[in-house]
């Protein structure tokens, strides 16, 4: 068959802040830009659902005092470098992308002043938002902007399937010798199901976090990591991934996906129950429900291990005085949509993977260790967060690291492709007509994510990863041999990327024995 091939400058894989940063800069300096998002909307992503802001610099504030913050969550493994550019220059960025350029909207306390919103981690108000839906303001002025772009093609409903790298997909023996290269990738296209091959001298990996290989999440469903697996599959530095962030309190209900229940809940007198209507936080920290994230996270995690219960709740009715439904308007409304009165109930809850702080490995400009691969965004390790991420900060990240990658691809652009596409591997169909079952995936999926929320999850023990490991290897074998035979669709593709992220993690905590940030062993 044959194959449907296309060349850009750069090919951008994701959507979010990170990928629609980098698409915006490199469009600006004139490069022909691919971006592709394997959903069927492009602002379906991470940055979407993110609700508190982003981290500029208040009043009276500085770059120093913003790095201390970043430091002290990270727990003292952060890049000096990363955190040193982030915090001199997101500020700079936001001024001049977001608020002059985009003209995003944010929320003002008069109107001539922004306003600085406090949250947990940080000792100064410097957090820009826009209500509780600052993310989805951000996605939706990206894409306006990029839309205006002739020189940026956006395709939606596009799944990478796998890097290209010579001399892996060569023909030609001799490409041994030189140097790996990434030139593009296999992309799925998910409606006619066939194969595109996308070549390009640079191409950015901008594919977001994997919160969703864990049974219980934050992140959207289709937050599963490809970036990590293709990453690691082509043979970039993978590193940190041990260290996944895990958010207190999501909603617990069948069909709300990961709602999250802001700790500002407990900041207003929440406390914590057990299902039959025991408060256990003194049992765990003198500060009580207003422990730290972390903590909290595993005090719950441990009382829903030790009562067998799939959640805990939340009662905020019972000890505040204030209006509720005036100071939480958007979990207030939300929670009623699943039939809980917060003003007159406690919400069941549970913790959920939030955030990766690991991943590919790159320096100050996004490049990663193969040549011709960029990664920017959660799917990168800058170093930034260090073994724990200070809230707020990964959509700076995004912005800062996306726009300095496509500064740097810009001004040492070299159009010279040393291959030749005719030597490049076409991609092979097995001659399969039957659909693939979509129990088979189903049940694989279930697997993954209960295995890595009860074995690698949370509260991590020698025996439980171990488990973890000889449970997603076994999968793991499995699931290649289904991809091999299976017919080519999104979810084979996700699937096999999902149990490869499911292993990074699994594998990275085994061979870390120090518990330290989001990693924490209780052996
Ligand atoms: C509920 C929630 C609240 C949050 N709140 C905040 C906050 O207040 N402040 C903050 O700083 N951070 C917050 N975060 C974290 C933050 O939203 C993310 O870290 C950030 O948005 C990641 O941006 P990104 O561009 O790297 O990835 P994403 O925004 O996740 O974008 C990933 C893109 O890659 C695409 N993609 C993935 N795989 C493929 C593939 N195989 N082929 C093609 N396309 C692919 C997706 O379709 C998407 O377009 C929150 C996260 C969640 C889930």
């Amino acid at each position: 068959m044959k194959q449907d091939v296309h060349k850009t400058d750069i090919l951008i894989i994701g959507c979010g802040i990170a990928g629609a940063s980098t698409a915006l800069e490199a469009a600006q300096s004139g490069l022909k830009v691919i971006i592709i998002t394997k959903n069927d909307r492009l602002e379906e992503s991470n940055t979407f659902y993110a609700q508190g802001g982003i981290v500029s610099l208040g009043p009276g504030d500085h770059p120093e005092l913003l790095k201390e913050d970043i430091f002290q969550t990270g727990d003292g493994i952060n890049n000096p470098e990363a955190v040193d550019i982030l915090s001199k220059e997101g500020k700079k960025m936001v001024d001049s992308i977001l608020i002059d350029e985009l003209e995003i909207p944010f929320t003002r306390s008069s109107p001539e002043t922004l306003d600085y919103a406090q949250e947990g981690g940080h000792s100064r108000r410097r957090i820009l938002h826009i209500r509780d839906t600052t993310g989805k303001t951000i996605e939706e002025k990206f894409i306006a902007a990029l839309k205006k772009y002739s020189n940026v093609t956006l395709l939606t409903d596009h799944t990478a399937v796998d890097l290209l790298t010579v001399p892996h997909h060569s023909k030609n023996p001799t490409s041994f010798y030189k140097e790996s290269r990434c030139i593009g990738c296999y992309v799925l296209d998910n409606k006619s199901k066939k194969v595109k091959m996308i070549f390009a001298p640079y191409t950015v990996l901008a594919t977001g976090g994997c919160g969703a290989v864990y049974l219980y999440t934050s992140n959207p469903k289709g937050a599963i990591g490809d970036g990590y697996a293709m990453a690691y599959q082509a043979g970039a530095r993978i590193v940190n991934m041990e260290y996944i962030q895990f958010h207190p309190t999501s909603l617990f209900h069948r069909d709300a996906d990961g709602f999250l229940i802001s700790e500002t809940v407990r900041g207003e007198g929440a406390r914590l129950k057990t299902k039959d209507g025991q408060v256990f936080m003194e049992k765990y920290s003198d500060l009580k429900d207003l422990a730290p994230r972390d903590e909290v996270t595993r005090a719950i995690y441990e009382e829903m291990t030790n009562t067998s219960s799939n959640y805990v709740y939340l009662d905020l009715a019972s000890y505040t005085n204030i209006e509720i439904k005036k100071r939480f308007p958007h979990i207030f409304k939300t929670c009623l949509r699943y039939g809980i009165d917060m003003t007159k109930e406690s919400i069941p809850v549970v913790p959920a993977a939030h955030y990766c702080c690991g991943g590919v490995l790159v320096d100050d400009w996004g490049r990663s260790s193969l040549q011709g691969l960029y990664a920017v965004g959660e799917v990168s390790c800058t170093g930034v967060h260090g073994a724990n991420r200070l809230a707020s900060t990964s959509l700076l990240e995004g912005l800062v690291w996306g726009t300095r990658a496509a500064k740097h691809i810009a001004s040492h652009y070299n159009p010279t492709l040393e291959y030749n596409v005719s030597e490049i591997h076409q991609w092979y169909y097995p001659e399969i007509e039957e659909e693939t079952d979509p129990a088979l995936i189903n049940q694989d999926w279930i697997s993954i994510r209960s295995t890595m929320w009860n074995y690698a999850g949370i509260i991590r023990t020698t025996k439980r990863l171990e488990r973890a490991r000889a449970d997603l290897d076994y999968l793991r074998h499995r699931i290649e041999k289904f991809y091999r035979e299976a017919r080519m669709d999104r979810n084979v593709v996700g699937l096999k990327h999902g149990i490869q992220v499911a292993l990074l993690i699994t594998y990275a905590a085994i061979g870390n024995p120090v518990s330290r940030g989001s990693h924490y062993l209780k052996d």
